[in-house]
């Protein structure tokens, strides 16, 4: 399985739209931040560098990674130049 299926996945099963294109819609970006150990995104890829968000229907929260956080915010450029967060996430 990629991670983009992955993502795909854990994104439709927390949201209220199984449709990607409306899922994504349904999360607001709350905070990035880098952390001291790390966690994984939900598509299960272990990162230091994460990005909380809020589905503004049914309240559920979820972080995502990097590359994960760039595909539900496309908008939204975080840790592009941060080495140990690139390094990790790959
Ligand atoms: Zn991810």
């Amino acid at each position: 399985m990629t991670t983009e299926f992955k993502l795909f996945n854990a994104l439709t099963k927390q949201s209220v739209s199984k449709d990607w294109f409306e899922a994504v819609k349904e999360w607001e970006f709350i905070k990035s931040e880098k952390l001291r150990t790390i966690t994984h995104c939900i598509c299960g890829v272990p990162i230091l560098c994460v990005c909380y968000a809020k589905n503004k229907h049914n309240n559920n929260t979820i972080q995502l990674g990097r590359r994960c956080a760039n595909k539900v915010f496309p908008w939204i450029i975080t840790f592009v130049n941060d080495k140990e967060c690139t390094e990790l996430e790959i």
